[in-house]
């Protein structure tokens, strides 16, 4: 990937000083009413949450007549919040208006939504509106599962001398109805992550799941993936919220789910090297299970093909199907710069399994039993 050195970023530890082992933003959807944010605040205050202060103030609605945020009369709110409960606040911008007042307002963190990500144009009017400005950003992986739209819009936003950067991961847009709200697509931050060693990406668990249920399981799985903090949706009264109701938590909810997430054992994380190489561990460890995870799914297909052969009285092993599967192979491994030797040698491994799997079906086939080859 030719993004790679381009971002110039801070770690984390350099510029967010909240004293937590693991930073969170939390805090409401939208800004609803005075009352509400008040309210939340307080309540977060009061179980212990010392992390920052979270609320939209615009929101881009994917469809029109949506409560689309109160706007600049949200602003103030938030400046008490700063001074009464010494909370840092962050709010959304999508365009270079959104930053001027934001900056105008001393707001102390922005951040870019999924839906503005997408967008070259609106980031880019975004950074310009932000040159000069010493304010953290925080950016939304894009709707879309590209993960150069999502670099694109970080360096855009680095380019004007921005080195405060968080990339927030909130899963991705599906057309089909699936488990989550948002589809996780790991892989894609993972490999962010990798890319950029030392980058801080949060995940926001709320948007991810779209169910406050599922929150705990979403945030404790980006953790265990080596993510460096989270921004949950956290409402006074999660029902009654006038946007994603379903996915807000109580205050008190929240500091349950942060005292019950397992944080990675960071003694060995002292020094900056060892940090990288707790951190690449974890990228490999979730590497590995997705190899087995793959693995588990092509003797699936392996045992229906089986079956498939074993109906219709086909032998198992054709020759020109193993060429045609070792060839493809091969071509695989050039196009991704590996060893072909490498995948040749597992691949036969993988094969002798396919075999011994396929020939334990067809067992009571005499004429199949001695063969010691197959072809899926
Ligand atoms: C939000 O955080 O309220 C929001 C609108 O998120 P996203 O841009 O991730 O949809
Ligand atoms: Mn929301």
């Amino acid at each position: 990937m030719s993004h790679i050195k381009e971002l110039d970023f801070l770690l984390l530890n350099e510029w967010l000083d909240s004293g937590e082992k693991l930073p969170v933003i939390a805090g409401p959807c939208s800004a609803e009413t005075e009352e509400q944010v008040m309210s939340t605040a307080e309540a977060l205050m009061s179980t212990g949450f010392r992390g920052v202060f979270r609320a939209g103030v615009w929101k881009p609605r994917t469809r029109p007549n949506a409560f689309e945020g109160m706007g600049i009369k949200a602003l103030p709110w938030l400046n008490r919040i700063q001074k009464e409960t010494g909370m840092k606040v962050a709010i959304e911008v999508a365009n270079a208006e959104h930053v001027q007042l934001a900056l105008k307002y001393n707001i102390d963190i922005v951040w870019i939504g999924a839906r503005t990500t997408v967008s070259p144009f609106s980031v880019q009017e975004i950074a310009d509106a932000l040159k000069g400005a010493d304010i953290p950003v925080m950016v939304k992986n894009p709707v879309s599962p590209d993960l150069n739209l999502w670099i694109g819009a970080l360096e855009r936003i680095n380019k004007v001398g921005i080195k405060k950067l968080i990339a927030v991961h909130r899963g991705f847009s599906n057309y089909q109805t699936s488990h989550y709200r948002n589809q996780p697509r790991w892989e894609i931050p993972i490999q962010l992550m990798a890319l950029y060693p030392g980058l801080p990406v949060f995940c926001d668990p709320s948007h991810i799941s779209g169910k406050r249920e599922w929150i705990f399981e979403v945030a404790q799985k980006s953790i265990g993936l080596g993510m460096h903090g989270l921004m949950m949706e956290t409402h006074i009264q999660p029902e009654q919220a006038w946007s994603d109701a379903d996915q807000q938590i109580t205050p008190n909810r929240l500091n349950e789910i942060i005292q019950s997430l397992r944080l990675p054992d960071d003694k060995a994380g002292t020094s900056q090297i060892n940090r990288e190489l707790m951190h690449l561990r974890r990228i490999i460890d979730s590497i590995d299970e997705e190899l087995i995870q793959v693995l588990a799914k092509r003797m699936q297909i392996v045992e229906k093909i089986g079956q498939n052969k074993k109906e219709n009285n086909i032998t198992i092993f054709q020759l020109e199907r193993w060429n045609e599967i070792m060839e493809s192979c091969r071509q695989h491994a050039a196009n991704f710069g590996i060893n072909l030797d490498f995948v040749e040698q597992i691949m036969q491994e993988v094969h002798k399994e396919s075999i011994q799997i396929q020939s334990d079906q067809i067992i009571p086939y005499p004429s199949f039993t001695d063969k010691t080859l197959s072809s899926d």
